[in-house]
């Protein structure tokens, strides 16, 4: 092979190795700049829970239903009336089969889209009690915050 044909033939196979390079300058990303940008998820994503402290009856159906037994309710009873005190959820152990949420009968606790479940500090733990809110990821919201477990596009 000749000088300059293998020179032709270096400037050719970089040309056909670059096509796809060049062809996806062309195209519409299919990535995200997550964390500012959030995934659509289908409605029927089952994500961190979102719970409505308010309307939950202490009946413990929801904990009862639970095949890893992850759900830890506590109550206290002043006049008579069961007061929900703890709503605690151990996501080391869930499953996000979505179990503890159709016995449920008062329909306040739901699956949710929130996915990214990750914490900087071990410490923290892997539990979230609903009825305060805490736990190891800003994502621990209930369904008093409007925008509880939506992600939109855009
Ligand atoms: S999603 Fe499944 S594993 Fe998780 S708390 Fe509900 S019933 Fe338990
Ligand atoms: S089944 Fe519903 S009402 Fe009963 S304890 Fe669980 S969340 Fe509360």
């Amino acid at each position: 092979m000749g000088y300059f044909t293998r020179v032709w033939h270096g400037v050719k196979t970089t040309a056909v190795g670059l096509r796809l390079t060049w062809r996806h300058f062309f195209t519409k990303p299919t990535t995200i700049q997550y964390p500012e940008e959030q995934p659509y998820f289908s409605p029927f994503e089952r994500g961190l829970h979102e719970f409505e402290p308010d309307k939950c009856i202490v009946c413990h159906l929801c904990a009862k239903a639970c095949p890893v037994e992850c759900i830890k309710i506590e109550s206290v009873s002043p006049a008579g009336k069961k007061q929900l005190t703890k709503y605690e959820i151990d996501y080391a152990k869930c499953l996000f089969c979505s179990l503890c949420v159709d016995p449920c009968p008062v329909d306040c606790i739901h699956m949710g889209q929130q996915y990214d479940l990750s914490a900087y500090e071990r410490v923290h733990g892997t539990r979230i009690d609903f009825t305060t809110g805490e736990g190891p990821w800003r994502t621990a919201r209930t369904s008093a915050d409007p925008d509880a477990g939506l992600r939109r596009e855009g």
